[in-house]
């Protein structure tokens, strides 16, 4: 096609019946068999027509790309990416396949399908500091990597299996932990019966900060009606890092338990939290006045505020 030609116009899906998936160019500059070579080297069907791989009117994200086995953990992004390339073409079955005259025909361009695409919801809340508590996740001495896995979450773009079968994945949406709801960031980080048990050990002596979970349906609003503390210097450290230890230990177990087929074991989960907890505390000098079998051996004590360091022992012996 000639460069002046090809400016000028756009192909446009219709039903996509004459257009091949993998192998016309019809999204962006090139074929996707050429953008996306590992998926499509696993794709079950090569030469499927767009029309083949959209499937109209069950979901709001109609693709579905069928892959000849299970895609391998670091795969998943290419899939997302290619994903998120499909996600504002829809086919129309009503029309065929054209190509578009840009100089004189706008198509079906309007403002608000623009704006949708652009400015979703989530952009939105993160845009916003005043409802966006940006500070629960950037305000903290906790380790980078922490900071963003929470930045990620508070999004809602953690890799859940809702957000994965949301993004067009084939795979089942409930629990990897019970099994039995739907995998969203909050069920799987507040509400899962079985995180539940690991909240409800570590908040044993904190029963009104417990109950607190019942009235919460997000990360964001959980860390924000997390209670400060203050007074006893271990407390206000073990207590302010403790809603995200929770957290990280149960996404660390959750992918133990989908990629090594690892046991999901609440006690073993309770002394990680604390494990953790210790060792982001390895940063702050006033732990040295502190053993960590104190964390194990009287949780609630520290919580309550009652663990008192070394130093003040032996002044007072
Ligand atoms: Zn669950």
């Amino acid at each position: 096609m000639l460069p002046d030609f090809k400016e000028g116009v756009s192909f446009k899906i219709g039903n996509g019946a004459r257009t091949s998936f993998w192998h016309d160019t019809w999204l962006g500059n090139a074929s996707l068999a050429s953008r996306f070579p590992l998926i499509f080297s696993l794709a079950a069907n090569q030469t499927a027509s767009v029309r083949d791989m959209c499937h109209l009117g069950d979901d709001s994200i109609p693709w579905h790309i069928e892959t000849r086995r299970n895609l391998r953990d670091w795969e998943l992004p290419v899939m997302l990416d290619l994903m998120d390339k499909l996600k504002n073409i829809q086919c129309n079955e009503l029309e065929g396949d054209s190509w578009v005259w840009l100089k004189n025909k706008v198509g079906r361009f309007t403002v608000r399908s623009m704006y949708n695409s652009l400015l979703d919801k989530k952009f939105l809340i993160a845009g916003s500091r005043s409802i966006f508590p940006a500070d629960v996740v950037w305000d903290n001495d906790l380790p980078t990597n922490i900071k963003l896995f929470f930045w990620t979450l508070l999004l809602d773009r953690t890799l859940t299996r809702q957000t994965l079968v949301r993004r067009g994945m084939q795979i089942s949406p409930l629990c990897a932990l019970c099994g039995v709801v739907q995998e969203s960031s909050s069920h799987l980080f507040l509400h899962c019966s079985l995180v539940l048990q690991l909240w409800s050990k570590l908040l044993a002596s904190e029963q009104e900060t417990f109950l607190l979970l019942y009235s919460v349906d997000s990360m964001a609003d959980w860390l924000s009606v997390w209670p400060v503390k203050s007074g006893n210097p271990l407390m206000v450290k073990v207590w302010s890092y403790l809603p995200y230890a929770v957290v990280w230990i149960t996404w660390k177990f959750r992918n133990d338990k989908v990629f090594n087929e690892g046991m999901s074991d609440i006690h073993k989960m309770e002394q990680e939290v604390k494990g953790i907890i210790w060792y982001w505390c390895g940063n702050w000098l006033g732990r040295k006045q502190y053993h960590f079998r104190a964390l194990i051996d009287d949780w609630g004590g520290v919580l309550a505020g009652s663990v008192v360091g070394n130093q003040t022992v032996v002044g007072i012996g």
